[in-house]
Order: C-alpha cells, then sequence, then structure tokens
C-alpha cells in the first residue's frame, strides 16, 4: 500500500513530525510513503520511514544522521585544530593533541576512523559559547527511531558505528548493559591518558 504525503507548509512539517512516532509503527507495516514536492527535505525521513527492516532502518537513519550533521558543520571548523590542538586546548595552552578524541580508539591522524552521531553532535561550552551548534533537537530524522534509542545515540560517544547500531538494536536493558561494559574497558585507558598529559 501506498500513501502520499502533502507537505505544503510549516503546519504540515509540524503535522508530518509529530505523526512520526506513528508512522514507524507496526500499523504502517507495510506502508510506502512517498511524496510529490519536498519543499522541506523530508526525504532522508522517507527513506528509513520505507525501510521496515529494524536493523537496515537503524543503519539508514544512523547514516542520514551523520550526513545532516556532515553537511552543516562541513564550512564551519569551529574547533579550528592547528597542529593537531583545538581551540579550546590552545587558548589553556594545554598540550593536549587531537582535542575531544584523544583518547579514543577510533581516532586518526586523519581524523575520526568511524561516524559517531553523538561525537558529531557534541561542542564543549568553550565553541557553544561561540557559535550556534545544532542538538538532537534539530537532527529530524532521529524521530524515526523511539525517545530510548535517539537518548542513546545522543551519548554513545566513543563507539564504532556498529557497536551505536547494535545498540539501538538491542532491548534497553541489553543495550545499557553493551554500553556499561564497553565505558569499563575503555576507563583504563581514559585514565592512563589523563595521567601521561599531567606529567
Ligand atoms: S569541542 Fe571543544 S574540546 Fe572538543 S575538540 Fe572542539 S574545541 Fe576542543
Ligand atoms: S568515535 Fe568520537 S571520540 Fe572517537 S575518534 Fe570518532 S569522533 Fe572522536
Amino acid at each position: 500500500m501506498k500513501k502520499k504525503l502533502i507537505i505544503n507548509d510549516e503546519k504540515d512539517l509540524n503535522r508530518f513530525y509529530n505523526r512520526l512516532w506513528l508512522y514507524r509503527s507496526f500499523i504502517y507495516r507495510f506502508v510506502y510513503f512517498y511524496i510529490d514536492e519536498d519543499k522541506y527535505n523530508v526525504t532522508p525521513i522517507l527513506k528509513a520511514l520505507n525501510i521496515k527492516y529494524r536493523n537496515s532502518r537503524i543503519k539508514c537513519v544512523i547514516n542520514e544522521a551523520c550526513i545532516y550533521l556532515d553537511n552543516y558543520y562541513k564550512d564551519k571548523n569551529y574547533c579550528d585544530f592547528k597542529c593537531y590542538k583545538c581551540a579550546l586546548h590552545r587558548s589553556k595552552k594545554y598540550n593536549y593533541k587531537n582535542g575531544c578524541c584523544r583518547a579514543c580508539d577510533y581516532q586518526s591522524s586523519g581524523g575520526c576512523l568511524t561516524s559517531n552521531v553523538a561525537c558529531k553532535l557534541f561542542y564543549c561550552k568553550y565553541i557553544t559559547d561561540k557559535y550556534d551548534t545544532l542538538t538532537i533537537k534539530d537532527i529530524k530524522v532521529l524521530y524515526v527511531l523511539s525517545l530510548f534509542q535517539r537518548m542513546t545515540i545522543g551519548s554513545d560517544y566513543f563507539a564504532s558505528v556498529d557497536d551505536v547500531a547494535m545498540d539501538l538494536y538491542c532491548w534497553p536493558l541489553a543495550s545499557t548493559f553493551r554500553i556499561s561494559m564497553r565505558m569499563l574497558k575503555i576507563y583504563p585507558r581514559f585514565r592512563k591518558v589523563i595521567k601521561n598529559e599531567k606529567l
């Protein structure tokens, strides 16, 4: 079955956003959504809604959220890295390299080796005081996920894209267990990095 969406103005758009919890539910399991004229760029959301397998839909949402964030920040360069040191650490005259990523497994000289929505959303106070940054509420495609999944994806730092996808796929208890275990595993490394920085 097909369902045509008509989004002509802000009111229609807000109604569409408010109904996302319904469109992603079992009731619309066999419904294919489409739109004739996409004035408000809802195509990424429809793409996710039209994927009916949970795992594939989660991966699509993560991918679309990352594309949105990358495009938004493409020309902004807020952290302004120079010789591997970010704006905050240069201003404090710290010798830390690679900013917030410095204790993470996925850092490299070429940047992050994975795609993490929480990390892409995060900016320290030094940056948020100076610039407008996005919050999770601005990434509308994330509303294809449940509230728990949105909370998880918004706080699942230092994790690979596959780990985050699995955290979202699991039931809340299993997901919390997975994240806690990962944090316990990386905590000693964090301590070591912080200790070495103080030397
Ligand atoms: S968010 Fe702040 S601490 Fe993190 S890399 Fe950017 S400037 Fe540095
Ligand atoms: S996963 Fe996050 S903390 Fe780790 S390298 Fe990528 S952006 Fe940095």
